[in-house]
């Protein structure tokens, strides 16, 4: 390993500059940029939108813009820049739709891949025994999703939002409340097609290439570009029954949890959420929620407490209604939420997949959405998700003002663990996801700086009490910590940078490699 880390500077550690190798200026590498030739185009100019993300807090400005147009694009530049070698430090970031939160698709002084320009060849669903879709790296899963519907098919596992791309979310995993059952988005891949850090553009899968294969899923970009994903894809219901339930105590709630994802016959999406000191509450609950008609809405009022909601879903077609109904009833009456809290709707599949994109145009319009999101992702082993939930919910945040907490359990043994991803050590653990939104400049409790101290104190007690708690979408800024989140994934994940992208051109915004000069 000391070979390979050697060659490649580790993000702590100060660059290795080589004083026998000229160091080309950087009017000279960009003049340099001009000569690929490509299908698509450059941009030196119109470039400060990529110096931005959803996170709306790390800005590090690229010196160019790459719209591929072709595979080869792609493969050209990296070529390009590998070939100058260490005498440049020019870097290059695949940026999907730019939602991260810590400036990991952004390239400082580097080149940006545009990724959503690389739209040819189009979405090809195939249809059959097992059926997929072959889509572009830079595709949105909202529109993967209107393809696959075109042959009443669909993916089988998603992320909350669609307004993703498939590389962006296969670099890290894409979780939502599928994963119990299908595992993460990174589980339901067949094959991929990716450029290397050496500009080679390989196809691999479970049995070509599965060491990229596996690396490149949860893999933060680190070992290539996807450009080409083989998405698994099932029959696609045409609705959904969408139910909520709470609780007063989290030990039931999560027990309850804990109960539906342990079986095959459970509902087909399983989430939740935390709320805290909410007063009046049922009006947001129910307006967020959108529910149509609630078969049945009662007064309920949260009088500030903490209140833990379970959400559910089942999917069905029109004809299977009678069925649908009686399958849900059976499932409710093994649960112990307080009985005057349910809340049951119906809409289309679509609907309720795209849910998030119905806030998203709601804050837009406020100007709320374009705020600072310091967002924290974690997951906890099934066995301290109460020590966690007590110390947390009960004692570090007096509120759920500044955005939803999620919190549902998944099933290991539905992951891959060959993947990059690293999750905690136990068959069951939890995804904890607190989504913030920070009001600009402000200095108190909904403010940016109050909002990441928080973070702090959840992180510094996580550690402090050993819980085994991994973070998703991690961010680090020491290899100490880098080699800490991957234990013993580390040593593969350093050889693998060594052999697919071993000068660290890629994805230099995840701060895990620096580029050697
Ligand atoms: P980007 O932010 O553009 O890129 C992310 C990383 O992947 C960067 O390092 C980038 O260089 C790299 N990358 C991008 N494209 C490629 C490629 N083609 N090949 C290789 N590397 C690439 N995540 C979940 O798991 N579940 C959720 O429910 C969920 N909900 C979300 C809701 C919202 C509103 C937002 C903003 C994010 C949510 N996320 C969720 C997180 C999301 O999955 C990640 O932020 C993801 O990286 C965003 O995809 P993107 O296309 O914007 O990627």
């Amino acid at each position: 390993l000391s070979s390979i880390t050697h060659r490649m500077n580790l993000c702590s550690n100060l660059p290795l500059a080589d004083p026998s190798l000229p160091n080309l200026g950087s009017s000279y590498v960009l003049s340099s940029l001009k000569t690929i030739h490509l299908d698509g185009h450059f941009n030196f100019d119109n470039i400060y939108h990529a110096a931005n993300d959803f996170g709306n807090r790390h800005h590090y400005l690229p010196s160019a813009i790459l719209h591929p147009k072709s595979v080869s694009d792609i493969s050209s530049t990296i070529k390009h820049i590998f070939e100058m070698g260490p005498a440049t430090e020019l870097t290059i970031a695949a940026r999907g739709h730019g939602h991260s939160v810590q400036g990991q698709a952004q390239a400082h002084r580097g080149v940006v891949v545009n990724m959503e320009s690389l739209q040819a060849p189009k979405t090809i669903v195939h249809t059959g025994k097992m059926p997929y879709a072959d889509v572009s790296g830079g595709e949105l899963w909202i529109n993967i999703l209107h393809e696959s519907l075109k042959h009443g098919l669909a993916p089988k596992s998603w992320t909350d939002y669609l307004h993703l791309t498939v590389g962006g979310t296969l670099s890290n995993a894409g979780i939502s409340g599928q994963a119990f059952r299908h595992g993460p988005q990174i589980n339901n891949v067949y094959q991929l097609e990716v450029v290397t850090g050496k500009g080679d553009i390989i196809t691999c899968s479970e049995t070509q290439n599965a060491d990229l294969f596996y690396g490149v899923l949860g893999g933060l970009g680190q070992f290539g570009i996807i450009t080409r994903a083989r998405i698994s894809l099932e029959p696609a219901p045409k609705m959904v029954k969408w139910i909520r339930v709470l609780y007063s105590e989290f030990s039931i709630f999560s027990k309850d949890q804990e109960h539906l994802i342990s079986f095959k016959n459970s509902f087909d999406y399983i989430e939740g959420f935390v709320i805290i000191n909410r007063t009046g509450l049922l009006n947001t609950w129910r307006s967020s929620f959108n529910p149509g008609e609630p078969l049945q809405a009662s007064q309920f009022n949260s009088d500030g407490r903490t209140l833990y909601c379970l959400e559910m879903a089942k999917y069905f077609n029109p004809d299977e209604t009678h069925i649908v109904n009686q399958v849900i009833e059976s499932l409710l009456s093994e649960l112990s939420y307080i009985p005057s809290t349910l809340f049951l709707s119906e809409v289309p599949y679509v609907d309720f997949l795209d849910r998030v994109h119905v806030s998203e145009i709601k804050l837009r319009a406020k100007g709320l959405w374009e705020v600072p999101h310091p967002w924290l992702n974690l997951l906890i082993p099934k066995s301290r998700i109460h020590d966690f939930a007590k110390e947390v919910f009960g004692n570090i945040l007096r509120d759920t003002g500044n955005g939803p907490i999620l919190i549902y359990p998944v099933n290991k043994s539905k992951w891959n663990n060959r993947t990059s991803l690293v999750t905690p050590q136990e068959d069951i653990f939890y995804l904890v996801a607190f989504l913030s939104s920070a009001v600009p400049s402000s200095t108190g409790t909904d403010g940016l700086e109050h909002i990441l101290t928080q973070n702090e104190r959840i992180l510094d007690f996580c550690e402090g009490a050993r819980l085994g708690m991994k973070q998703y979408l991690p961010h680090y800024s020491t290899q100490d910590k880098w080699q800490a989140h991957f234990g013993p994934k580390w040593e593969v994940f350093v050889k693998r940078k060594s052999t697919y992208d071993p000068l660290a051109i890629l994805a230099p915004g995840q701060r895990i490699f620096q580029k050697a000069t």
